[in-house]
């Protein structure tokens, strides 16, 4: 398909890239091959705004797939990052910057009694799966179809179903050796994990999951499900491992768990916390998380963990995190919601909107999505019609069906206004999309 709006300057820009970088890109979804047309390279953002290289303002829906949770530009943050960056940029040691945002975790997240500060979220469920299989002795890893834990290796395996299936390789690079430890069970299923203990009776060192998942679109636990895995994990030996990347310190003040309250061994965090710096966590229980080095004998360890840069962003960001800031983002998301499900509905396009807390996404069907298999069933050609006309009217969604959209403190009256008068165009060009 042919879009008929034009960005030279984004365009040339990718050209150079796709020269020297594979796919033009350092990170695959950004690319837009999932809906095709040319990535728009953002040279600004201020508030709920991104400026492109061809001066086109969007209103901003993707937030930096999560972390822009005050909006683009905050002042805060940007003082605390000047303020940090004026005495240096790395030291290698320890610093206080460090202990202030190992504190502001522990004290928001009650489960987490330690945390250990790394780089990215792949880093951190990577380092969490290897304490958890130091810890108990155990190889296998239990994920779910559909959630995403960051490129490791282990868990990139998500083919492959059914109850005490062997996750296939997803990707040329992870062997079946790798992947042969990781059971990939449909989300939602407690009976394929109870199941899957039943099958690997003392193997499985863990069980990760998204605390909600928002990777293969916004698809919630249903009720009871994270208290089961929980259960299960606790009566089979397992450690219950909640990925928190995307929902950490952005679902509530205490994230996820902030809304189940459902206590899990170790939680990894990422996104929110750095600021829109490379900062990630993982921590929990004092007595697995002692087994880290140099406190205990499984290795993990980072240049760049608790730079200053990020810590200062972090930090300043979490603080302005409050009880009225949470309630705005909450707000915000329960109007565009409803203007997504009005206009959709104004046009008779078959679609579901789907939410955790303020998280969301739309499904082009009707049907109930539970787990990965439902999200694929979707219209995916009218995602893309819808997104192409929100681009060209100036509101930049995440360019694929299969991801959350992310709102902020900073989306106010006229950012929504804007959305809410691209909407009926959207919504008809979804109407009268063909596959
Ligand atoms: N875990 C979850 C739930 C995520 O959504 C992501 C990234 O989107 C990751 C882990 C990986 O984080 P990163 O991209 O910082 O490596």
């Amino acid at each position: 398909m042919a879009y008929s709006y034009e960005a030279p300057v984004s365009q040339s820009l990718f050209d150079r890239a796709s020269v020297v970088t594979p796919g033009g890109v350092n990170s695959p979804v950004r690319a837009f091959r999932a809906v095709g047309g040319t990535p728009r390279f953002m040279v600004s953002g201020t508030g709920p705004y991104l400026t492109d290289a061809d001066g086109r303002e969007y209103v901003d829906l993707v937030c930096s797939w999560g972390p822009m949770i005050l909006g683009h530009s905050h002042p805060e943050v940007i003082a605390a990052v000047q303020e940090a960056v004026s005495r240096g940029t790395s030291f290698g040691t320890p610093g206080e910057g460090e202990v202030a945002l190992a504190e502001e975790i522990v004290a928001r997240i009650e489960p987490v009694e330690q945390v250990r500060l790394v780089s990215s979220g792949t880093e951190a469920t990577m380092s969490a799966i290897r304490l958890a299989r130091g810890f108990t002795g155990r190889a296998k890893v239990v994920k779910f179809a559909g959630c995403y834990h960051g490129h490791v290796d282990a868990l990139l395996a998500a083919a492959g179903s059914g109850v005490a299936t062997f996750g296939l390789p997803d990707t040329p690079g992870v062997t079946g050796a790798t992947a042969g430890d990781t059971v990939v069970l449909p989300y939602n299923d407690l009976d394929a994990v109870r199941a899957a203990f039943a099958a690997h009776p003392g193997e499985i060192a863990c069980v990760i999951t998204e605390a909600s998942p928002g990777n293969m679109g916004v698809v919630p636990p249903a009720d009871g499900f994270n208290a089961g895995l929980k259960e299960l994990c606790a009566a089979n030996g397992a450690l219950y491992i909640s990925d928190e990347v995307m929902t950490g310190f952005r679902t509530s003040k205490a994230g996820w768990y902030g809304v189940d309250g459902v206590r899990p061994d170790l939680m990894t965090f990422g996104k929110v916390m750095g600021g829109g710096f490379p900062a990630a966590a993982f921590g929990g229980r004092g007595d697995v998380m002692a087994h880290l080095a140099p406190a205990g004998p499984v290795y993990q360890a980072g240049t760049l963990s608790g730079n200053p840069i990020a810590t200062a962003a972090g930090l300043a960001q979490l603080r302005l995190l409050d009880d009225a800031a949470y309630a705005k983002i909450d707000a915000v998301s329960a109007e565009l919601r409803s203007l997504v499900d009005d206009a959709l509905s104004k046009e008779g396009v078959a679609h579901t909107v789907s939410a955790a807390s303020n998280m969301f996404s739309v499904f082009f069907t009707d049907q109930p999505v539970r787990d990965y298999e439902d999200a694929k069933k979707q219209d995916v050609f009218r995602f893309t019609a819808f997104f192409h006309s929100m681009l060209e009217q100036g509101v930049y969604l995440p360019p694929s069906a299969f991801e959350s959209w992310f709102v902020s403190t900073a989306h106010d009256e006229r950012a929504v206004e804007r959305i809410a008068a691209a909407l009926p165009a959207a919504a008809r060009a979804a109407s009268e999309a063909t596959a």
